[in-house]
This record gives C-alpha cells, sequence and structure tokens, in this order.
C-alpha cells in the first residue's frame, strides 16, 4: 500500500471515529430530551388532571352538605308532621362524601394527621351510629331527630378541620409537583444547550472537512493537470498499460515515435501495436511471469535498450524503462520510450568513421614502416660499402669524397630513425625498458663521446653531477641516452666558442632526477619556446639548413620524456644561451647493474674484437647486401658460404655444418621465419648452428616475433661492422649449442596463437584456405569481441551472449586462439553457472583480442611475402 492512500485511510478512519462520537452522543441527547419531555408532560398532565382541585372541591362539599343536613334536620323537627325524606337524602350525600374522602388517594398523606384521624372516626362513628337510624322506620329517626341535630352541629368543626387541613396539605403538594416540573424544565434547558453546542461543534467539523476535501481536490487537480502538460509535452513517448497490457495512457511524442493516433492506440493492446514479432513471446512470457510471481525483470529496472515496432512496420531501437504504479483501476505500468535510431545511426557513422580514420592511420604506420624498410636496406649497402674502403690506399680528394658520402649517409640514416621514431610513438609503441644503471656513469661517457664533436665547434662540454648518494637508479637507460645526445647535440649545433654543461640531480622528493643541458649559445626567444617542441619546427632556417635539422629533434625528445613519465622544459634569453631541463622518474636502488640479464642491443658501438675464423651460412636475397656481409666477414678472416633464399639457405644447411647462420627476414620463395623453422624441423638438436636474423625492420615488438619464431639473435640493418663482429664474438664461444635462454615460442613470448597447430593446418588444408579462415575469423571476432564486452557490463544480456561465447570457443579453438579460446571457456562457464563476472572481464578480452590479431595476422604475412618476388 502506497504512503498517499495509507494517510487517506487513516484520515478516513478518524472522521469516522469522529462521526460515530457526534451521531452517539447526539442521539443520547434526543433521547435524554425526548425522555424528559415525556416526564414534564405526566407532570403537567398531573396537574392537570386537577386531582386536587376535586378533592378541595369534595372537602369544600363536605362542609356544605353536612350544613344541608343539619338544616334538614333543622326543618324535619320544625315541620309538623316532620318531613323525613330530605333528612334521609342529605344524609346520604354526606355519608357519599365522606366515604370518598376516606378513599381518596389524594388524601393519603391528610389521613396521617392525628386530628384528622379522630375528626374522622367521630364523623365514621356518627354515620355508622345514624346509618342504622336513617335506613331503620319513620318513627325511630323522628325521635332521633333532635339527637342527629346536635351531634350534626357538633361534628362542623371535625369536618371544618378536615377542609382546611386538606387544603393546606394539598396546596404544599401542589407547590412541590412545579418546582419538580421547573427542575425538569431546567435539564430540559441544559441539555438543549448541549444539543446546540454539539451541533455547532459537528457543523464545524463538518465545514472543517469539507474545506479540507475542497482544497485537497483544487490540488489534486492542479497536479493532474501539470502532469498531463508534463506526460503530453515530454520529448519521450510516454504509455501506461493496465496489467492485461492494454493501453490506457499514450502521449502526443508516442503518436510521433509510433505513427498511430491516440484514439487508435487507446484500449488496444500494447504487444499488438509496438512488440516487434521477435519479442513478443519475450513480452509475454514476460507479463505472464509478472501476473504469476509478481517478479520483475524490466519493470524498475532503469533503463533497457530493446527494439519497438511502428505504424508502418519499421523496427527500431528503442531505450525503455517501465515503472510500476497503482491507481484507483488497481496496478498501472508506465513506461517511458525513447527512439534511439538516429543515436544508433550516429554511433554507427561514428565508428566507422574512426574504423577508417584508424585504418588510415595504420595504413600511414605501415608505409612509414616499410619505407623505413626499403630506406635502410641501401643505406645499410651504401654505409657498409663504405666501411669496406681500405681509405688507406685512396687518393686525398677521394677520401674527402668517401667521408662526405659517409657522413651524408649517417645524417639520411638519423633521418629515417627519426622518422620511424615519431612513427612509432604516435602508434603508441614506444616500449620503454627497466634496466639498472648509473646515472653519474652515463653522463660522463656520454659527455665523453661528444667532447670531440664540441672540441671542433670551440666549445667546452663539461659534467657536473651532484654527489650520488645511492649506487643505482632504475629506467630506461637508452632513453635517457638518447635524449640527452639530442639535447647536447643541439646546445653543440646552435654554441659555437662557447661552453656546454650536462647536470644531473636527484630532486629530493619523490623518484625525480633532474638533467640540465645549458649552453651559451643563441639562444631561444620566449615566444618560441613553447614551439620548438613540435614537429618540423625550426627557428632558423638559414641557420638550420646550415647546421642541417629537421625540427624533429626536440618533437621526439618531449614524447620520449613522456613515455618515460616525465617532464620537459627550458630557460633561455635569446643571444645569451638556453638551459634544457627535463625530469624523469628514476627510483633509487643497490642493485649491481653486473647482475642483470645480459643486453641483447646488437647495435654495439664501441671497438669489438675479432672472433675465431667461424664458418658462416648468410641468407640474404639482396645482392648488395649479401656483398657487403660476405665481404665484412671474410675481411675477419671467416668462410663465407651464401644463398639467395630461405629455400637455399636451408638446403645449405642441411648439406653443410655451420658455425653461424646469418638469415635475412623478407625474402622471395621462403622468407627467413619459415626457413628457421624448417631448419629446426630438419636438423637434430645438437647439429643446429645458431641463426640470426637480419632485418631493416627496427620495431622491438617485432624483434620478439622473430626470437619467439625460434631464430637466436636480431642484428638489425644497417649495422656496423663491429655490431656484426659482435655477434661472430657472441657465437664464436659455443658456436654449436643454442644459447643459454630458452627462446623457443611459449617461453619468452606470452603466444596468443599455437602456431605449430596453424601451421599444421594450412599444411593440411592448403594456406589459401587457412587464409581465408584466418581473414573472415578476425572480421567476425572484432565484432562479436565488441559485442561480448559491451553486453557483459548489462547483466540483463548475458544469457543471451552465450550463444556467441559458445561459437567463438569453437573457432578460435580450431584456428589455434588459444589464450582466447581458454579464456571464452572460461566465461561461458561463468555464463552457465551463473557465476559472478569482474567488472574488467570485457577489457581483459578485448586486450587478449587486440594481443591475438597481429599473431594471427602473421599466417597472412607470410604469404604475402611467400608471393613478393
Ligand atoms: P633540429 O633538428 O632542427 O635541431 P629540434 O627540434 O632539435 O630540431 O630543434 C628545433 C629548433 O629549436 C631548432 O631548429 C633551433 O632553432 C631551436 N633550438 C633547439 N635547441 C637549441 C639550442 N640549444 N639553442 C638554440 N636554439 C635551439
Amino acid at each position: 500500500m502506497t504512503r498517499k492512500s495509507r494517510t487517506a485511510l487513516f484520515k478516513n478512519a478518524r472522521l469516522r471515529v469522529i462521526l460515530v462520537v457526534v451521531t452517539s452522543l447526539l442521539s443520547l441527547l434526543a433521547v435524554a430530551l425526548i425522555q424528559l419531555n415525556r416526564g414534564v408532560h405526566e407532570q403537567i398532565d398531573a396537574l392537570a388532571t386537577a386531582n386536587t382541585d376535586s378533592v378541595q372541591w369534595s372537602l369544600a362539599q363536605s362542609d356544605i352538605e353536612l350544613l344541608s343536613l343539619s338544616n334538614a334536620i333543622i326543618s324535619a323537627i320544625a315541620d309538623s308532621p316532620p318531613s323525613l325524606s330530605s333528612v334521609r337524602t342529605h344524609f346520604d350525600v354526606f355519608f357519599s362524601r365522606a366515604e370518598t374522602l376516606r378513599n381518596s388517594p389524594m388524601l393519603q398523606a391528610l389521613r396521617e394527621d392525628s386530628e384528622v384521624v379522630v375528626a374522622m372516626d367521630r364523623i365514621d362513628a356518627f354515620l355508622s351510629e345514624t346509618v342504622l337510624l336513617v335506613d331503620g322506620g319513620d318513627q325511630g329517626l323522628r325521635d332521633a331527630l333532635p339527637v342527629l341535630r346536635d351531634r350534626t352541629t357538633a361534628l362542623r368543626n371535625d369536618v371544618r378541620l378536615i377542609n382546611l387541613k386538606g387544603i393546606s396539605i394539598l396546596s404544599g403538594a401542589s407547590v412541590s409537583q412545579r418546582s419538580k416540573i421547573a427542575e425538569t424544565l431546567d435539564l430540559v434547558s441544559y441539555l438543549a444547550l448541549a444539543l446546540f453546542c454539539v451541533l455547532v461543534l459537528s457543523s464545524l467539523t463538518s465545514l472543517y472537512f469539507l474545506s479540507q476535501a475542497s482544497r485537497r481536490a483544487v490540488e489534486q487537480g492542479q497536479i493532474r493537470s501539470r502532469l498531463s502538460a508534463m506526460v503530453s509535452s515530454a520529448l519521450d513517448a510516454v504509455m501506461a498499460v493496465d496489467t492485461d497490457g492494454n493501453i490506457i495512457a499514450y502521449n502526443e511524442a508516442a503518436e510521433a515515435i509510433f505513427g498511430y493516433r491516440r484514439d487508435e492506440a487507446m484500449g488496444q493492446k500494447m504487444e499488438d501495436l509496438i512488440v516487434p514479432d521477435h519479442f513478443k513471446e519475450a513480452h509475454r512470457a514476460g507479463m505472464e511471469r509478472y501476473r504469476k510471481t509478481g517478479q520483475k525483470h524490466v519493470i524498475g529496472k532503469g533503463r533497457v535498450q530493446l527494439e519497438a515496432r511502428r505504424k508502418n512496420g519499421e523496427v527500431f531501437p528503442v531505450e525503455l524503462s517501465i515503472a510500476s504504479a497503482q491507481s484507483e483501476e488497481g496496478e498501472i505500468f508506465v513506461s517511458f520510450l525513447r527512439d534511439i535510431s538516429q543515436r544508433i545511426a550516429a554511433e554507427q557513422e561514428l565508428i566507422e568513421a574512426r574504423d577508417e580514420a584508424v585504418a588510415g592511420e595504420k595504413a600511414k604506420a605501415d608505409l612509414i614502416a616499410v619505407m623505413s624498410h626499403e630506406m635502410r636496406t641501401p643505406l645499410n649497402g651504401i654505409l657498409g660499402t663504405l666501411a669496406l674502403f681500405d681509405t688507406e690506399k685512396q687518393s686525398p680528394k677521394d677520401r674527402e669524397y668517401l667521408e662526405i658520402i659517409q657522413a651524408s649517409g649517417k645524417l639520411l640514416l638519423h633521418h629515417v630513425d627519426n622518422v620511424l621514431e615519431i612513427s612509432r610513438a604516435e602508434a603508441g609503441k614506444i616500449e620503454i625498458a627497466e634496466v639498472v644503471f648509473s646515472v653519474p656513469a652515463l653522463v660522463q661517457e656520454l659527455v665523453a663521446s661528444q667532447r670531440g664533436v664540441a672540441e671542433h665547434r670551440g666549445n667546452t662540454l663539461s659534467t657536473l653531477v651532484d654527489a650520488w648518494e645511492e649506487s643505482y637508479a632504475v629506467g630506461d637507460a637508452t632513453r635517457i641516452r638518447q635524449i640527452l645526445l639530442n639535447l647536447i647535440g643541439n646546445a653543440i649545433k646552435f654554441t659555437r666558442n662557447g661552453s656546454i654543461t650536462v647536470e644531473a640531480k636527484r630532486l629530493s622528493q619523490h623518484d625525480l632526477v633532474e638533467f640540465r643541458v645549458t649552453d651559451t649559445g643563441i639562444g631561444i626567444p620566449a615566444k618560441d619556446h613553447e614551439r620548438i617542441f613540435e614537429d618540423f619546427v625550426t627557428l632558423d632556417p638559414s641557420f638550420s639548413r646550415a647546421v642541417g635539422g629537421t625540427g624533429l629533434g626536440l618533437a621526439i625528445v618531449r614524447r620520449l620524456v613522456r613515455a618515460l613519465g616525465g617532464t620537459i622544459g627550458l630557460e633561455s634569453t635569446s643571444g645569451y644561451g638556453s638551459s634544457f631541463w627535463f625530469r624523469v622518474p628514476l627510483p633509487a636502488t643497490q642493485q649491481n647493474p653486473k647482475e642483470q640479464a645480459p643486453d641483447t642491443n646488437t647495435r654495439a658501438t664501441g671497438r669489438a674484437g675479432v672472433a675465431r675464423p667461424m664458418k658462416v651460412l648468410v641468407v640474404e636475397d639482396d645482392r648488395i647486401n649479401r656483398v657487403v656481409i660476405t665481404d665484412l666477414l671474410k675481411k675477419d678472416g671467416h668462410e663465407v658460404d651464401e644463398a639467395f633464399n630461405g629455400q637455399e639457405g636451408l638446403d645449405a644447411v642441411i648439406a653443410n655444418t655451420y658455425d653461424l647462420v646469418l638469415m635475412d627476414i623478407s625474402m622471395p620463395v621462403m622468407d627467413g621465419i619459415q626457413a628457421t623453422r624448417a631448419i629446426r624441423n630438419a636438423k637434430p638438436d645438437g647439429a643446429l648452428p645458431p641463426i640470426v636474423a637480419l632485418t631493416a625492420n627496427a620495431i622491438p615488438s617485432e624483434k620478439d616475433r622473430f626470437l619467439a619464431a625460434g631464430l637466436d639473435d636480431v642484428l638489425i640493418k644497417p649495422f656496423t661492422p663491429e655490431a656484426l663482429r659482435h655477434i661472430l664474438i657472441r657465437y664464436s664461444k659455443d658456436a654449436h649449442s643454442r644459447p643459454e635462454l630458452d627462446l623457443s615460442y611459449n617461453s619468452t613470448f606470452d603466444a596468443m596463437v599455437d602456431h605449430n597447430h596453424l601451421e599444421g593446418l594450412s599444411s593440411a588444408l592448403g594456406q589459401g584456405k587457412i587464409e581465408d579462415l584466418v581473414t573472415s575469423f578476425i572480421a567476425e571476432a572484432d565484432v562479436a569481441i565488441d559485442k561480448i564486452a559491451v553486453g557483459l557490463a548489462s547483466d540483463n544480456e548475458r544469457k543471451a551472449l552465450r550463444e556467441t561465447v559458445h561459437q567463438m570457443v569453437g573457432t578460435a579453438a580450431f584456428l589455434g586462439a588459444e589464450k582466447l579460446r581458454t579464456t571464452l571457456a572460461q566465461l561461458e562457464e561463468d555464463i552457465v553457472e551463473d557465476r559472478s563476472l569482474g567488472t574488467d572481464v570485457g577489457q581483459e578480452l578485448k586486450i587478449i583480442w587486440l594481443k591475438t590479431v597481429p599473431e594471427l595476422r602473421l599466417h597472412l604475412k607470410r604469404s604475402v611475402s611467400d608471393h613478393t618476388p
């Protein structure tokens, strides 16, 4: 029961009690009044019957009648012969009067008076004696006449006494009777007054309740009209149905949205009107369940997204919320429906636009990656060949030319690296490593390596490193070196005959370390302090041209600093030098860097020794590269075989024994990854040579991919002769055994896909078939995973997802997408068991999917390179 109806009921009960009390009070008063009225009437009647008067009259008459008797006796004595009949008549009259007086109830009180009793007795004695004479013969009566005369005369005093006493008693009685009536009348008037008061009171109460009721009626009228104004002006369709599903309210927005006029819709079954066929069953079941069990699944549960149907049959998406309410006709359901077809369409457009943009971005990134690959390969040729020149034998002029070619090649490589770095940063692919290193050592080493260049321009380069309390710091030393190199490079570039200082100090708070590169060069105007960090900004084009610069250096530096979780800034005055600083978190540690795993960065710049002579197979399709590598190796005394593609490489490894295989990745016929796998399968473990990938693809995640494919190491092109020597030294120590690290698929690499399984499938079904399957799976799963992730967020849709999840489990298993399969299988089980799911399940699933896609794509890419000539 609602609070409102309870209050109303309570008020009614109170009203009823008041009414009962008032009515019974009024009836009591009325009964009392009627009773009293009757009493008054009786008393007045008693008074009005004139009993007293008749008794009084009887008393007076008795006196007269005695006198008449006496006179009759006297007359009889005087007459001769005496007339006795008159005596007899008057005696009878007096006798009956005396009888009346004796028996009258009115005279009861009189008879209690002692004097009256004596007088009465005397009268009784006279009457009883005389009656014998009167009733006897005439003679006897005649003789007794004189005696009778005397006795009647004597009796007159008695009769008078009775008379007087009677009058006094009777007058007393009527006085008391009157005062009684007066009292009763008083009571009547009090009661009447009370009745009046109660009546007034009840009228006032009624008046109060009446005014209350009419005020409420007015208020309710206002609320009703306000409500109906709200409902009719609502932008959402508002529709109410009774428990049978009949429409009992339908607003203007509903008319606009569904296309039915109000008069068409009212009284109709909502199900027939707007529920699309495929929802009807669920709708009916829901209503039925509610009627039977009172269970509500949608009602009062907030917004749900469903579909509805318009008059023209169009099915469209709606957002719906249903509330239940009590009305005079019982329970009703009020639905608020919002047409979200436009929103959904807009979202779809946005998704498509985003996908297009993402695809565009990806195409751009791919282009840059391909270009950098394509540019790095010939650069490798140029720089590698230059290293082969025996400069001693050249003429000074030629030597100068060679130096120019080398400088230009390096600059070109620098630009290519910059562009690659930017595209990598844009793709969010800056990978941050954590190593233990010494900050002072890093600064010292850098300054030492740049001192020559600085001095070349007349600059002094010095360090200012605060006393370093802790031994080491944890962070990405390579990135910090890269940032500092850039800033020192700029300082040298824009300073002539000045001084440059490199500082490092640990800030007292947190784990922050501040690095600062200060120069006394040309400085930067304040207005450009922000701008110089943007892409392709160079302040003085003529100067920049003179010193060389693309305006990307600081842009890369800022991205790197941000990727490290730091901030960057500068203080500078035009003409007086600049001071660039950056702060990055570098927690201190006592761990010794030597305890760390060896750095496998093969682009070492230091001078390496020469390895003992080894037998090396170079698998490389590009003639220039092949020649360069072969000559570099031969120069160091190694024996070299050449192979032109993966297949030839495989054949050579099967036929010979090598200490090392240098394997290009992208090759026709059979690429480096396929060849590596084939070699691993063909050769017994003990006879396997180490295989090092040669690639221009400098993206770290690619390196992981190669290692995962069974390659032992990666040498990034273009590489220096020193880097090549490092590799030779590394594998010369123990040329016939695999490196200590197990680099097979699933240990170093959290593999999402069982590549062996997919390989097996591809050989069984044919590569084309597998590619079709993988391509369509990627497209379908992209949609399905999104759908699942969205659906998981809402409890209602979870069950409906089961089917999709189940299908995906099957396909993922078929294609060997192992991680995805186990995750989905767990999810399916949780859904079936109705277990509560963590909030991040959808997100986790998406992440797993995002990691799975590139691995699946490997199986597409490879076939693409298979077909490239
Ligand atoms: P660039 O490759 O041209 O050096 P940067 O992004 O590194 O590009 O620098 C952008 C511009 O900022 C430079 O062209 C130069 O005008 C200015 N700049 C950078 N460092 C300094 C410095 N230490 N002194 C003066 N100007 C500098």
